[in-house]
């Protein structure tokens, strides 16, 4: 991966409508999944203030326009055999995010030629989400990174073992 220091990484994203350190006024409630924005962070674990400014946090603004920041591809024979599994580990990398990251969602699932695709709202879910598949279940990974490293496509494959004649 290329080294990029969180320097570049701020003066880059602050034009971007996605950027997750762009500063709101405090307090605004996502006025989609309801976080809200406290001390700089948009985050889960807060009452509603009575009197917020709303606006969409940068997962939701993803979502509505359907523009991923990162994307897994998954395919290969192995992929029709496991899928339930490989999904599981998929959704509980999201689940493990959001606990503390609550901008990290899957966008979608779906298929993609005899494949699946999942979307994720931001480049380092894609990412462990192809590494965990990639551990438990083997395979080739490969994550090739595009617009500064904030946009990856993520391709993983396997093929099931022909059998021993
Ligand atoms: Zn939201």
């Amino acid at each position: 991966m290329r080294n990029t220091t969180r320097r570049e990484i701020l003066a880059e994203d602050t034009g971007s409508p996605y950027y997750e350190l762009r500063k709101y006024p405090e307090p605004t409630v996502c006025s989609e999944c309801g976080l809200v924005y406290h001390k700089g962070r948009w985050t889960n674990s807060l009452e509603v203030p009575a009197k917020a400014n709303r606006e969409l946090c940068p997962a939701c603004k993803r979502i509505q326009d359907r523009n991923p920041g990162g994307v897994v591809y998954l395919n290969g024979s192995y992929l029709q055999t496991h899928r339930e599994e490989i999904l599981n580990a998929a959704k509980n990398q999201e689940k493990l995010a959001r606990e503390s990251r609550p901008l990290q969602r899957i966008m979608w699932i779906k298929p993609n030629g005899d494949g699946l695709e999942i979307a994720t709202t931001n480049v380092h879910l894609a990412r462990r989400i192809g590494e965990s598949i990639h551990q438990a279940h083997k395979g080739e990974l490969e994550i090739k990174y595009s617009e500064g490293d904030r946009f990856a496509r993520i391709y993983w494959h396997r093929d099931d073992q022909p059998k021993p004649k």
